[in-house]
């Protein structure tokens, strides 16, 4: 019915380990790819860029940044050389009518991003714009900032939000395997259920579900990134989810769209 305007994709990164190590959800994220139109430019939102203020990328070639530690060389090898966009950021900086500095040598494109763009686009050929996180933002902020990225749907851009709706490291076991807490299950229905309902304020006010949520969510940086993609929903639009699941006790996989 909209097969001419790009879906929002919300996808749970996970371990960076998983840029090696193919799994379910990068095959999820593979599929994916394929039923989507190819589009112009992509516009990443990763959980890995919060900073003072609201940043886009605007270089022409974005290095590909290892923001990450004690992980085998093999990952800090990875490069993901897709071209800028200096015009999607002028776009989104026009767009968002709040102040937007244009960087032109800092930043690049993090691992949230290319974690999960090597298996959407392996080729590397379709530009990457990269938009921050303003960590001073509440998620109603986040939330309502977000909606004016909405037409660039229309004009052939893929919104692409990288975190994990469920993300505590505090708790985590690397070896794999581990059965999901009983909270993280319960905050990662709780956000599909309400997600499916199309009921986004219980999902922006996510304090309110209590402990759950809070352990779910010790830090929001992960999250934020998904309520961008809710917030491109119009009249018409419906959530899915491409892939759900729970690693490492406390890590949620869920990968959706807004389509
Ligand atoms: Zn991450």
């Amino acid at each position: 019915m909209t097969s001419h305007r790009q879906p929002a994709v919300f996808a749970g990164h996970g371990s960076p380990m998983y840029a090696i190590e193919p799994n379910r959800y990068t095959a999820a994220w593979a599929n994916l790819s394929k039923a989507l139109k190819r589009p112009d430019a992509i516009l990443v939102i990763s959980a890995h860029w919060v900073t003072r203020g609201v940043w886009v990328t605007a270089m022409s070639k974005p290095k590909t940044i290892h923001d990450f530690g004690g992980f085998p060389q093999t990952l800090f090898d990875i490069q993901y050389p897709a071209p800028g966009s200096p015009a999607l950021a002028d776009r989104v900086k026009e767009l968002l009518g709040v102040p937007v500095v244009l960087e032109e040598n800092e930043w690049g494109i993090d691992h949230g991003a290319w974690s999960v763009l090597k298996y959407l686009y392996p080729d590397a050929d379709i530009p990457v714009v990269q938009l921050s996180l303003d960590g001073s933002l509440s998620a109603k902020e986040h939330y309502e900032l977000a909606k004016n990225l909405r037409p660039l749907r229309d004009e052939n851009i893929l919104i692409l939000a990288s975190g994990n709706v469920v993300h505590n490291l505090r708790t985590i076991h690397w070896e794999g395997g581990a059965t999901p807490y009983p909270w993280a299950k319960e905050f990662n229905d709780f956000f599909v259920s309400e997600m499916k309902a199309n009921h986004h304020e219980p999902l922006i006010h996510w304090e309110q579900f209590g402990d759950a949520a809070h352990l779910s969510i010790p830090t929001p940086e992960h999250y934020w990134p998904a309520l961008y993609v809710l917030a491109q929903q119009e009249q018409g639009d419906a959530p899915k989810t491409q892939v759900d699941g729970i690693e490492m006790g406390s890590i949620g996989m869920l990968t959706f769209t807004i389509e």
